[in-house]
This record gives C-alpha cells, structure tokens and sequence, in this order.
C-alpha cells in the first residue's frame, strides 16, 4: 500500500521494572524511508531505549511498532532479537573478530554460495566506505574510528533497509567522524537506505539529519527539519542542546537592553557583534577560547555573561572593553 507508513511507532511506552520515569511515554513517530532521521536529547532522555523499541531489541509495555505495516517481534517472539531488514552499530561494536583482517570481518556476513560474488561486494563495500588501504589490516591494530568503520561496513554489506546508529562515533577523533558522517550521507542518497541516529552531539546531527528529533524525559518534544529547528526551536530545552548559548533571565536581558515579558532570553553566539562605540563599551572580555577557526569570547557587565563568537583573531584580548549590538534573540 502506497500509504503505509515505513517504520511506526504507535502510542508505545516502556518504563524498566522498579524504575518510574524511565524509558519512553506513550510516543507516536513515523520514520520516512531513505532519510536520515536523528534523535537528539539528553542523558537519560529515552533516546537508546525509543532506538531499541524501533528495533525489536526491547518490547513495548503498550502500544505497537510496525515496519511497514507489520507489527515489529519483540526479544521474546524472536530467536535473534532484532528486524531482519534493520541492523544496529552501537559504540561497542564487539562482535569484531580482532585477529582476524579487516576485509575477512566484512566478507562473513555474506553467505558463501558464491564466492565470487562475496568477493565482489565486499571490495565494492570497503571501496565505498574508503577503507581499502586498511583491508588486509587486522582489526586489533586498527584504531577506534576504523574499527567503527568496520562495524558499520559489517551492518551496510547485507544491504538492510534501515541501519540504527547509538553515538556511534563518540570514541572517533573530529576529523575522522566527520568523513565517516559525510560518506553515510552519500551512501544514504546513493542507495535509498534509511538511517536512524542517536546522538547527543549538536554538530552531528545538524550536519547529518534531515530530520530531527528531540527527546525529554522519554517525550518528543519537538521534531521537523534541522535547520528551521535549529534557527528557530520552540523550547529552550532545544536550543541548549543544539549550540551553545547564552540563557538570560528577564532582568538579565534588561541588563543587555532587552525588554521581554518571557521568563527567558536565548541569545545564538553568532547573532551577537562587538562594536567600539564612543561610549557605553561597558563589556569586558573575560576570557578569549581559542576554537581553531573562531574565537569565544565571553563577555561580562553587571553580573551577566554572554557568549559571543568572533573570527577576527587577536582583534580582542582579556581586559578590553566593548559595546553590543544584538542582531536577534528568542523568547521562553
Ligand atoms: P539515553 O540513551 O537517552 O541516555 P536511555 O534510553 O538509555 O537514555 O535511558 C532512559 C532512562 O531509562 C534513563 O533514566 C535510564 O536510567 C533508564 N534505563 C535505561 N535502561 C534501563 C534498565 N535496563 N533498567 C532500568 N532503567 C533503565
Ligand atoms: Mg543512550
């Protein structure tokens, strides 16, 4: 049917036995075939278990998850708990065979009623992933982010409908991570697969979603595109967790010039300059955070901090006084 839903959660909930308040409440999500979907929120928000329900790997107390339809088997029902058409990476991908190549540890998870066609796919496999310069490597000399690498071959080789990734990348250094994100968005829109992440890292999931999730106390509390949510989110819960800015309370923001009504002002470090004016330079830098092409800069007056990004290296030093001009900010 041409209006089935890919994969559907439907008023599902699971709280751990002696637990209150833990796992997910009575959720409803629909995951949209060939994007990639991530799921954002903090600690202990619900973001592995909601990523378990999806999977088959935990059932849910009520509710149900379908696949296309058909109702997903839970651990129980199932010898080898989990969707045939899913499979699942993790951050302790432990089912690497370490002493074994890397090229060996792909291969096997193709049956062996054509040899040559394993072969076949499992160069094209560790092509596509770029890892054909540690192929014949064993995997217990590799590093972190290639042995995700590995993983996450291991999972794409069987061709599944939809790979689930849990923080996949938290033990990869940035320069790493970011290729492995940008080649799984290739491969994505090359293939038609469909992904779903987890992460509590805001600069993953805004550079790899195309759609967001974010999770509260095991709640959605918000969801759609990233870049909208991210320019204009409908909860400070979702701002904290997508950059890092500046929280003011209502008298704080008078302090700044703002006048508000809300309990809250967000101010984005991006959307705030420095200016010398001829007076009123009442802010002085505090401290200046070197971040390799930008600079933070946190600025103090009257008991309020502020973050402000800058990318003119060495325009400030800890000390100088300046003025601030405000170019947006957002109410709670
Ligand atoms: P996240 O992945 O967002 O950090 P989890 O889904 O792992 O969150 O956990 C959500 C909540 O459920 C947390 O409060 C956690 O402590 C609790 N929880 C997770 N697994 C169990 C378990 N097996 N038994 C009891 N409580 C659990
Ligand atoms: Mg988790």
């Amino acid at each position: 049917m041409a209006n089935t839903p890919f994969l559907q959660a439907v008023s599902v909930s699971k709280v751990y036995p002696g637990a209150q308040n833990s796992g997910i409440n009575k959720t409803d999500l629909t995951i949209n075939q060939g994007l990639i979907t991530a799921i954002i929120g903090e600690s202990g928000s619900g973001k592995s278990t909601l990523l378990k329900l999806l999977y088959g790997l935990l059932s849910p107390d009520n509710g149900t998850v379908k696949f296309k339809g058909e109702r997903i088997w839970g651990p129980e029902e199932k010898l080898i708990p989990g969707h045939d058409a899913m499979k699942m990476v993790t951050q302790q991908s432990d089912d690497l065979n370490l002493f074994a190549k890397v090229r060996d540890n792909v291969a096997i998870m193709l049956p062996s009623t054509d040899l040559k066609a394993k072969q076949q796919k499992t160069d094209q496999m560790l092509t596509q992933l770029k890892m054909t310069r540690i192929a014949d490597k064993r995997v217990a000399d590799l590093s972190g982010g290639e042995r995700q690498r590995v993983a996450i071959a291991r999972a794409l080789i069987t061709s599944p409908d939809v790979l689930l990734l849990d923080e996949p990348f938290n033990q990869v250094d940035t320069s790493f991570r970011e290729g492995l994100q940008q080649d799984i968005r290739r491969i994505v829109k090359e293939t038609g697969l469909t992904v779903i992440i987890v992460s509590h890292d805001p600069a993953e999931v805004l550079s790899m979603a195309d759609e967001l999730i974010v999770l509260k106390d095991g709640n959605i509390l918000e969801l759609g595109n990233p870049k909208e949510m991210y320019q204009a989110p409908k909860n400070l819960y979702t701002a904290r967790l997508l950059t890092n800015c500046t929280v003011l309370t209502a008298a704080e923001a008078k302090i700044c010039g703002l006048k508000t009504k809300s309990d809250h002002v967000v101010i984005y470090p991006e959307w705030i300059e420095t200016i010398k004016t001829w007076t009123n330079n009442d802010w002085e830098v505090t401290q200046v955070l070197f971040k390799g092409c930008y600079e933070d800069l946190i600025l103090e007056y009257n008991g309020v901090t502020i973050r402000v990004l800058n990318d003119q290296f060495g325009k400030y030093a800890e000390g100088n006084k300046v003025n601030l001009k405000l170019n947006k900010w957002l109410e709670y």
